[in-house]
């Protein structure tokens, strides 16, 4: 979807990738070998002006490699932060963005200790390699502990209290090279099973107050770390019984274009894959409006009834090419310019 969003402003790609299936080769030159291989990054960095990555878990190293050779956007400081759900709550804190508390378990010790830190209900993740909610475990009362620690104790992770937020919310914004930013409108997000369903945009009834925080998180980040391309910050939205203070909390990061983004290809005047884009290319931005309201439902596990979606009026469809597999994203449909759901 990069590739797509860069081909028509005149970019040409070359891919890098550790599997002979990916999806990019259509469209550019691909480079297949292990992402640790040094010859390959060295053939990568010869044939680039600018390089990206598109999911977080391409190691950090190499990807420090290859900025001490060609400029890489985002670099690889916040890539590394968020690879490790820790680190990027640390990160979060000092820059003054509220979080749920959380503390780190490398023990059955210490996770007794983080469940007295954090209280009941909390949610137990690991720390690294974690994504749609695989790798994490509720615990609701004292009994479920040693259980948890059975179950995920081999790993080193992450407790957290659970935070009984009202919605989900998500903002993503792009920073230029030039240190220019722009934030799209918010997406409000519905997960079931850990797994993003529905992103609907803007988020309705949102509070001016509350979208200006969103902003401000996201802009405090990217100014921090010096950040191009697009950033995403995964938030809940809760009520303070406390008269003024924050009402969000961030929950994680992401150094990259994001799902709960993909509206923006049918629905913004620019979408979040081609202002990563111009911003990796160093170029100017582009508008992040919305140019109606979105409804973007994820295609998980199995095929949609292709022909049933074309029939509707205003239902854009993006398959991506994956084997079908329970839980597994194989694509999505935008619904545009529907009627928001009432409040
Ligand atoms: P994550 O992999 O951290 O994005 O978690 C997946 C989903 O689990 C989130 O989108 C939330 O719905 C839920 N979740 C994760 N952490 C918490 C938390 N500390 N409090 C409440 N819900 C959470």
């Amino acid at each position: 979807m990069l590739a797509l969003a860069g081909l028509p402003l005149g970019l040409e790609f070359v891919f890098f990738t550790d599997r002979d299936d990916d999806c990019g080769s259509a469209l550019g030159d691909t480079i297949i070998a292990p992402y640790t291989d040094e010859p390959a990054l060295l053939d990568v960095a010869s044939r680039c002006d600018a390089i990206t990555f598109e999911f977080e878990n391409v190691p950090a190293g190499s990807v420090r490699f290859l900025a001490e050779r060609v400029p890489v956007r985002p670099g690889p400081s916040l890539l590394e932060v968020a690879q490790d759900r820790i680190d990027e709550k640390r990160m979060l804190v000092d820059a003054g963005v509220a979080t749920p508390a959380f503390a780190a378990v490398d023990s059955i010790e210490s996770l007794h200790a983080a469940v007295d830190k954090v209280g009941l209900p909390a949610v137990i993740k690991t720390r690294r390699f974690g994504y749609d909610g695989k790798g994490q475990r509720v615990l609701r009362s004292a009994d479920e502990i040693d259980s948890a620690w059975e179950e995920l104790g081999s790993y080193p992770l992450i407790a957290e209290a659970l935070v009984p937020f009202v919605r989900e919310l998500s903002v993503i914004a792009v920073r230029s090279a030039a240190g220019e930013t722009r934030v799209y409108p918010l997406a409000e997000n519905h997960h079931s099973g850990g797994i993003l369903r529905t992103s609907i945009v803007p988020a309705p009834n949102l509070d001016a107050e509350v979208r200006a925080e969103a902003h401000a998180i996201a802009e405090r980040i990217m100014e921090r770390h010096d950040y191009v391309g697009v950033l995403t910050v995964e938030l809940f939205e809760f009520v303070d019984d406390r008269a003024a203070g924050p009402r969000l909390m961030a929950n994680e990061i992401a150094p990259r274009v994001h799902n709960s983004g993909h509206w923006s290809l049918d629905g913004a005047v620019t979408s979040q894959f081609e202002n990563h884009v111009r911003a990796v290319a160093g170029l100017p931005l582009g508008d992040c409006s919305a140019r109606c309201a979105c409804v973007m439902e994820n295609v998980i596990g199995e095929p949609p009834d292709v022909r049933a979606v074309l029939a509707e009026p205003n239902a854009k469809l993006h398959m991506y090419g994956k084997s079908p597999r329970e839980g597994r994203k194989l694509g999505h449909i935008t619904r545009l310019g529907l009627e928001l759901p009432a409040p």
